[in-house]
């Protein structure tokens, strides 16, 4: 596998699963558009890459929930490289609160950035790239199993599923590939802050804890051109945990 000379954008690239994806994109040689809300993560991703790959990094502070700033980040793109090959809608997050507790606001806060962000990159992808590109959407296994006080993000990881199959529908025509990655538990701050872990309703056996870099391969692999007859798939990569009863 080898993405020299391509180009791949990256949400959420500040964090565990967004740094390890920017990391093996760019020891496979693709130039790399890291984005981000926070500033400080962001820049401490590219820090990490440039020290050890010879990859070019534009890192771009953006808010995937405002779509003007999204359609800048593809416009940027296009302005330094000329071309967009792979898109991975990777930025996420999740509140915890019982049902009664929550607010249309809370709803509208995970929708905006779990399933809104990954529509804005979408719609813009496709009035960019060419046959040949191939967009990522990252959801979980809240998809399909959930636990209590996650609604928000359940219901939008499955509506992420939802939207890459629409997407992959219309990508086909255009040579454009869309699939999605649910990752089960993965070793980063997002899973040991989660408060149902702390407090153990949601026990997690330490052999069904992911690392970052296993989630990065999958997405690698699931943008290349390896994988060019994968078309809104959903791949589960939970290290088997979904299975068991
Ligand atoms: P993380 O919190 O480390 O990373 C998420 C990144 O998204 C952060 O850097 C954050 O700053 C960024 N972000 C948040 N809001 C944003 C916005 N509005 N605009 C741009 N960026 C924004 O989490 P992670 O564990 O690396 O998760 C990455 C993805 O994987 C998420 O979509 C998450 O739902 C999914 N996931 C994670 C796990 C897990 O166990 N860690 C399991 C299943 C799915």
């Amino acid at each position: 596998m080898n993405y020299k000379d391509k180009v791949v954008i990256i949400t959420g690239a500040g964090g565990g699963i967004g740094l390890a994806t920017a990391t093996r994109f760019a020891n496979l040689q693709a130039n790399i558009v890291l984005v981000d809300i926070d500033a400080e993560k962001l820049q401490k991703t590219a820090a990490t890459i440039t020290a050890t790959a010879s990859s070019e990094v534009l890192p771009l502070v953006c808010d995937v929930t405002v779509e003007a700033a999204v359609q800048k980040v593809v416009e940027d793109t296009m302005r330094r490289w000329g071309r967009l090959d792979v898109v991975v809608n990777n930025a996420g997050l999740m509140i915890f609160k019982p049902i009664e507790e929550q607010t249309l606001e809370d709803w509208i806060k995970v929708f905006s950035v779990d399933l809104f962000g990954a529509f804005f990159f979408i719609k813009h992808a496709f009035k960019t790239m060419k046959a040949g590109g191939a967009i990522v959407n990252v959801s979980s296994i809240h998809a399909l199993v959930t636990e209590p006080m996650v609604a928000p993000y359940a219901a939008a990881k499955a509506a992420l599923l939802s939207l890459t199959r629409s997407a992959s529908l219309e990508g086909k025509p255009k040579g454009i590939r869309v699939n999605a990655i649910l990752p089960g538990a993965i070793d980063t701050p997002m899973l040991w802050s989660n408060p149902n872990v702390k407090a153990g309703i949601e026990k997690i056996n330490k052999k069904d804890v992911g690392k970052p870099e296993d989630i990065a391969n999958a997405i690698a692999y699931l943008g290349s051109p390896e994988a060019a007859f994968i078309q809104g798939a959903m791949l589960t990569v939970d290290g088997g945990r979904l299975d068991r009863l």
